[in-house]
């Protein structure tokens, strides 16, 4: 696996992406990653940075259900803080907050653990992947449902031709790495 500032080269010479049916892309495939602990470390190290660097002060990382379960634990545990799952339906013990958002071909719907965060609390949401931002929403509508800040949503990889960062509205947005 490249290092993420060379793949984010790579990326930018790249053919645009296309969202497949049914499947992921290689492309768009965090395993490789996960698998070279240099570069993972070095993706941690490029979060984690620019964490440290935008907010003095985060009280949890909340991470998507399932591939932001990858990165957000080890990006909690670099920052000294804990991580809460947000997780598809029927997962978490209640009780549980839930939010319905729309997929390629259906419906969704995600849930925190209603006392998962209190109120102004200071909250980071990662996931690997922003598309068309529909499961991004619907993480921060719980997070502020609960009445927590959201301080910032987080990505590994943004498709910018879904435009899925219009979806999230006034939410602040980071992507460490653009297909555009
Ligand atoms: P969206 O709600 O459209 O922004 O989709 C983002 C969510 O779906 C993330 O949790 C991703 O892990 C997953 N996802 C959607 N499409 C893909 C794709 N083409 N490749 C990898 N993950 C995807």
């Amino acid at each position: 696996m490249v290092p993420p500032q060379e793949a984010a080269s790579a990326a930018a010479a790249a053919p645009l992406p296309v969202l497949p049916r049914g499947g992921v892309s290689a492309r768009l495939d965090i395993s490789p990653l996960l698998k070279d602990p240099v570069a993972f470390r070095a993706l941690i190290d490029l979060l984690e940075d620019h964490l440290r660097a935008s907010f003095p002060h985060i009280d949890f990382i909340a991470g998507l259900d399932s591939r932001g379960f990858l990165i957000g634990p080890p990006l909690a545990q670099r920052l000294g803080i804990g991580f809460v799952p947000i997780r598809k339906k029927g997962k978490l013990p209640g009780p549980t907050e839930s939010a319905s958002y729309t997929l390629e071909y259906g419906k969704a719907e995600l849930e925190i653990q209603s006392d998962a965060v209190e109120p102004g609390q200071k909250v980071v949401i990662v996931d690997d992947l922003l598309a068309t931002g529909g499961t991004m929403r619907a993480a921060c509508e719980l997070v502020k449902r609960l009445k927590a800040e959201i301080l910032e949503c987080l990505v590994i990889i943004e498709l910018k031709l879904l435009k899925g960062v219009e979806k999230l509205e006034s939410v602040p947005f980071y992507s460490l790495l653009q297909y555009d």
